[in-house]
């Protein structure tokens, strides 16, 4: 191989991926190893766990390509929080984990945050911060808050206190003025907030060690994150402004470019920044999880290819695995409605798809309601996107080109990030 190539991470929630694309971005190896389970004092010790996994897979990483890596760059779980040392980068508490809740910092932090603000959310990163401010009396003065992205990008590059604007948007930044707002800025724990730059940015070139002990070339640099739910849609290459990814797993979410920052914490829907453009996000109840709990993978696919996607359904249900529904029916109390059930499992799940797909619909409009730029075509993601029949009934419903997304992998979206900030300035592969 002669060319250039680019190293894109994805730290997901069990394991980790990595992919090596070339400036056409087709892929040249990739690998995945799931977390080995250290224990210290009974927990799990993850930032030792991560580390490994990092070291492993750049093991992992062929050596007749890695000496033409240029770029590297990582994602990693949204709000997974370290807090650790200034100067040695050691973590001085155990990782606080993208799902756990610190609700004891929550009336604080709803104190000085404005309303319904991101932060307003007991698995926020901020109320990780101030849960462990609040709890800690010496050794403040040495620590600095980084994101899982952040601290294995740092392992790579040893500049400590470097984030990017989308995993830093839960700790408070914002990022269509580029700072902390005042009243983070003011609070006594700020001095412990990084730095932001825009994902896919050069931080810097790699350590020497790091670089000595893989064989990476000495100008390979590394390069700014983001978060594994934006990674994924990176990956799905929805490049222009209007173009969205549904992801269909156990829940419906959907993503959407868009020229307009639009936000309701009432639906739970709020924006990424993505370079001078905004991934506008919610996610429903919805979604696979109803269907695994009524069909087996064999009989979905099964009864699928019976049902004749051109037809209409009359059948209108609200499927959900439990009560409750937030986007794009915001109604805490909404029951799920999967009645009256036909004598043919055909046209049953012929119905359910077609009414997720009224859902899916929904969604698009609330958003455009909202402010945000119309959609024009989707892509989808998930367990649900080998279904050809539902993309046939997506499409009718929608009325709009509905295909399965390429490339899903968070890891290929973070090579792209990668092979971005390996660019000239005026060339952004994702900045079209
Ligand atoms: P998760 O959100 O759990 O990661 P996945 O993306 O792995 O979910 O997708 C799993 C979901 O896909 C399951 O809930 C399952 O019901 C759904 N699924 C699997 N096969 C099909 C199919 N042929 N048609 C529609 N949905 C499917």
């Amino acid at each position: 191989f002669g060319g250039k190539l680019y190293l894109g991470m994805d730290f997901g929630t069990s394991g980790a991926r990595y992919v090596v694309i070339d400036d056409l971005k087709r892929v040249h190896t990739e690998g995945k190893m799931e977390y080995p389970q250290f224990m210290n004092e009974n927990a799990v010790d993850w930032a030792s766990s991560w580390k490994t996994t990092l070291f492993s897979l750049l093991e992992d990483v062929p050596t007749g390509l890695r000496s033409f890596i240029s770029s590297i760059s990582i994602d990693g779980t949204s709000a997974t929080t370290m807090i650790v040392d200034s100067k040695t980068g050691e973590p001085l508490h155990r990782p606080f984990l993208y799902n756990e809740s610190c609700p004891d910092a929550l009336p604080l932090v709803k104190s000085i945050a404005p309303a319904n603000h991101t932060v307003c959310s007991g698995s926020s990163t901020l109320c990780k911060l101030v849960h462990w401010w609040n709890l800690h009396e010496s050794n403040k003065e040495s620590a600095i808050l980084l994101h899982q992205a952040d601290w294995l990008l740092w392992l790579l590059h040893g500049k400590l206190g470097v984030s990017d604007y989308n995993n830093a948007l839960k700790v408070g930044y914002d990022p269509e003025v580029d700072s902390y707002p005042k009243w983070l800025a003011s609070q006594p724990y700020a001095y412990m907030l990084p730095s932001v730059q825009a994902p896919g940015s050069s931080v810097g070139y790699l350590k020497e060690d790091v670089e000595v002990q893989f064989g990476f070339p000495k100008d390979c640099i590394a390069c700014a994150g983001t978060t594994d739910s934006i990674a994924a849609f990176l990956a799905a290459n929805a490049t222009e402004t209007g173009k969205a990814v549904t992801s269909l797993g156990s829940t419906l979410a959907v993503k959407l470019l868009s020229t307009t920052r639009v936000e309701d914490a009432r639906y739970g829907v709020y924006s990424h920044r993505l370079d001078h453009r905004w991934l506008v996000g919610g996610a429903s109840n919805t979604g696979g999880a109803v269907l695994r709990q009524l069909f087996t993978d064999e009989q979905l696919k099964g009864l699928s290819e019976k049902i004749n996607p051109m037809q209409s359904s009359p059948l209108d249900y609200y499927p959900l695995p439990a009560v409750g529904e937030r986007f794009p029916i915001a109604d805490p109390n909404m029951e799920p409605r999967l009645h009256p059930r036909p004598e043919c499992d055909v046209d049953y799940l012929h119905g359910i798809l077609e009414s997720i797909a009224r859902i899916e619909a929904r969604a698009y409009w609330l958003l455009k309601d909202l402010g945000a730029t119309e959609v024009d075509e989707v892509f989808t993601a998930g367990g649900g996107a080998k279904n050809e029949k539902w993309i046939k009934i997506r499409e009718r419903v929608l009325g709009l080109p509905v295909s399965r997304a390429i490339q899903t992998e968070a890891a290929f979206g973070a090579a792209l990030l990668a092979l971005k900030g390996a660019q000239p300035k005026s060339s952004l592969p994702l900045d079209r």
